[in-house]
């Protein structure tokens, strides 16, 4: 019997923003008026070709296209169905693009929100009852035939209408209780629009990407999924993604809906292989088994993952293989890196070779090899001794109330900061020229002592409480950790988009997890010795390491995470030992990494703030923990901030007007706040009677004796013209609101 080809090879999406970032230059060189409309075209459709050359390379059976975008998916949606807030409109449409985007003079962007369980940022489209869709089918027409014209087979992919509006917000002119849902039937009829667009072009298949059916819906959404899909399906051949996780009770929805085709994520999604097997689907659909992790940067178990391709070929005459979603979380090729050990080299796949490993596994006479177990020398078996004699031990203080009593003395209302100060273009030009070897270690590090100098100098003039040493020697608060710590790697290459035209470098945390000696309590102690107030320690707490990195696949993440919180535990107490009396542990990621399904929360929460205490529970109760998180939309984990156990969190609040406080309270929480009081996203120099007042919230709303100011976040992407009258400008607050308190 002869399969060859039988088996259908192709993946939902590919990285868009070039092998060499070239989509940042070409955007920031555009932005910045270097160059023309006509040379960003230009760039842009070297990208596009680019990718197209990959994927065709490859050897795929068809390809995705319409998955470039200059800026964001999301955003490039709301343009196709010209749902466009009339702040943004422009005479051209790059500049309602780029305004919505990034604001310009005239008006504020849209918000900016993480994708999912993702650091991938989306615009957020904003969706009212006056919104007046219409279809604007000119970029993804466009692109297909680009692919199209190569003769290759291209099947354009649209952010889904669901999912498009269940992740868009209400706008300013929307009644209270008004869903973007409402809105669904208006938005499938410029969807079907496009559809005939793209058909009358030539593409027979069309891909659909509704990731929020990876998340728990209601019976209601659930009905919107079968009126789209019953309105669309008829138009032309429908292949459905999720891509991060199984898509559950939506499944047998979408099929009857007359899908013709479904992409199932099969490495987060595996219980969609049983149900799947359940639901009788009719041999003509189109099943696309997501065997290769499309999330993550290990080479597939080929092994395993054809096991999982022939349970899926076993229930249709049209199997195919993929990636479990796009590829635009992984780096494209793992040939730019050179200094990655051989033993990790082998066992990693970036985007460009994910291509190649979704081709051999549809090819049924390539090999099957099965991943080999990492080597020997990745353990340590010390490290796992270590946590296993911690035990349950590890989480134990003496009670909040006890530590209270204990800890330092400050004035009410104690003004700090978030810990990093303005990276500053030199210290930047600093950092790169020590990279590079055109600046010694010592000279840099004296470098990076003048930089933290300078900042405890600035504090002491705005006459903060509580100082930080500013973190310049950091290069970004995730990789300065893992460059330290035994069972990382770092890549010199490994861009993945992160928003727009700025991309991150995620380590790889490829074995367990050590810490060979101490990474922080050197500048902590140097910016102490400059100064009589208390510096605070400042470190990156284990879910946010966990969050920014590319984590190992062989074992449980709550186990790494444990590795993670001990190397902390080992710095917490060194920190504590020289002396330190306040120390931060950052957990801005910790919502981030919340599972979609609600019945996946209980077990993640568990894990997370327990590898937290385990982090921070070795000091002493006058020892005082903060954390900081870096957003408002507590809901789902306010529950898990108090289980942080933490004596002091600061959070955002200054956008939401410090109506966050009012939840904290419900939820009983009672520990020391540090509501944001200043918006550090924006250039905007915050009054004192605007911060004074955000405090007089604060002290209304929550013990005034447990409240703290402080900015939003860190002030590294700040400039010292903002920064130094706004921390004036904050004190000065705090010392008016301290004085009605007396
Ligand atoms: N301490 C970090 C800083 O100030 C926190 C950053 C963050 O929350 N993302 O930069
Ligand atoms: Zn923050």
């Amino acid at each position: 019997m002869n399969i060859q080809h039988t088996v259908h090879a192709t993946v939902p999406g590919y990285p868009r923003i070039g092998a060499h970032r070239e989509l940042k230059r070409a955007v920031e060189s555009y932005w910045s008026g270097r160059i023309d409309h006509a040379a960003l075209e230009e760039s842009a459709a070297a990208i596009r070709a680019q990718m197209l050359d990959d994927l065709a390379e490859a050897g795929l059976d068809s390809l995705p296209t319409g998955v470039f975008s200059l800026y964001d998916h999301m955003l490039d949606t709301a343009f196709a169905v010209d749902a466009v807030a009339p702040r943004h409109r422009r005479e051209n449409e790059l500049d309602s693009y780029f305004a919505a985007a990034r604001g310009d003079e005239r008006a504020v962007p849209l918000e900016m929100t993480k994708w999912f369980d993702t650091n991938y940022h989306y615009l957020v489209p904003e969706i009212g009852p006056g919104t007046a869709f219409a279809a604007r089918p000119g970029k993804a027409v466009a692109e297909y035939a680009e692919a199209a014209g190569r003769g290759l087979d291209a099947r354009p992919v649209l952010v889904g209408p669901v999912t498009f509006l269940l992740l868009a917000k209400p706008d300013a002119d929307a009644p209270e209780g008004f869903a973007p849902l409402d809105r669904l039937d208006d938005l499938v009829e410029a969807y079907a629009e496009i559809i005939a667009a793209l058909t009358e072009a030539g593409a027979e298949r069309i891909q659909i990407d509704e990731p929020a059916l990876c998340a728990d819906r209601t019976p209601a959404e659930l009905d919107a999924v079968r009126r789209a899909y019953d309105r669309l399906a008829g138009l032309a051949e429908l292949i459905v993604t999720g891509g991060y996780g199984p898509f559950g009770s939506a499944l047998p929805v979408l099929l009857e809906a007359g899908a013709a085709g479904i992409a199932l994520d099969l490495v987060r999604g595996r219980d969609d292989l049983d149900l799947l097997a359940s639901l009788n689907v009719s041999r003509e659909t189109f099943l696309l088994a997501g065997v290769v992790d499309g999330r993550n940067i290990w080479r597939t178990d080929a092994a395993g993952a054809a096991a999982d391709l022939e349970r899926v070929a076993a229930l249709t005459d049209r199997p195919g293989v993929s990636t479990s979603c796009s590829l635009l979380h992984v780096p494209v090729d793992l040939e730019a890196e050179g200094d990655l050990p051989d033993a990790l080299v082998e066992r990693l796949s970036f985007a460009r070779q994910k291509l190649r490993e979704v081709v051999a596994l549809a090819d049924p006479a390539a090999p099957r090899p099965t991943r080999p177990d990492a080597p020997d020398h990745w353990r340590d078996q010390a490290v796992r001794s270590r946590l296993a004699a911690l035990g349950d031990g590890a989480d134990r203080r003496v009670p909040y109330a006890e530590r209270e009593a204990a800890q330092i003395e400050l004035p009410p209302l104690p003004t700090t900061t978030i810990g990093s100060f303005p990276q500053t273009a030199e210290i930047r030009r600093a950092r790169a020229a020590h990279r590079k070897g055109l600046m010694i270690d010592g000279d840099y590090r004296s470098r990076m002592r003048a930089e933290v100098a300078a900042v405890v100098a600035e504090q002491e003039k705005a006459g903060l409480d509580v100082l930080v040493h500013g973190e310049p020697e950091r290069n970004d608060m995730v990789q300065y950790f893992a460059e330290q710590l035994t069972g990382f790697a770092v890549t010199a290459s490994g861009w993945v988009q992160s928003y727009g035209s700025r991309c991150v470098r995620p380590p790889i945390l490829y074995g367990d997890v050590a810490r060979t000696e101490p990474m922080t309590v050197e500048w902590t102690g140097y910016a102490q010795s400059l100064t009589d107030k208390p510096v605070k320690g400042m470190l990156t707490g284990p879910v946010t390491i966990l969050a920014w990195s590319f984590v190992r696949d062989d074992q449980q993440l709550s186990e790494t995470a444990d590795q993670v919180a001990l190397a902390l535990r080992e710095e917490v107490a060194d920190l504590e030992g020289a002396g330190t009396a306040i120390i931060q542990v950052d957990e801005p990621a910790l919502r981030e990494l919340l599972p979609l399904r609600a019945d996946r929360r209980g077990d993640y929460k568990r894990w997370a703030t327990r590898a937290f205490r385990l982090a921070t529970s070795g000091v002493g109760a006058e020892t005082q923990i903060h954390t900081h998180l870096c957003y408002s939309e507590f809901g789902e984990v306010i529950d898990a901030i108090a289980d942080l156990d933490a004596d002091v969190t600061s959070i955002e609040a200054s956008r939401s007007k410090m109506e966050v406080l009012a939840d904290l309270d419900r939820a009983d929480y009672r520990r020391g706040i540090g509501p944001g009081v200043w918006d550090i996203h924006s250039p905007r120099v915050p009054a004192v009677g605007e911060m004074a007042e955000s405090l007089r919230l604060a002290v209304r709303a929550v013990d005034a004796r447990r409240v703290w100011a402080n900015p939003d976040c860190g002030l590294k992407t700040r400039r010292y013209e903002e920064v130094r009258p706004a921390l004036a400008n904050l004190v000065e607050a705090a010392r008016i609101v301290r004085a009605e308190l007396e």
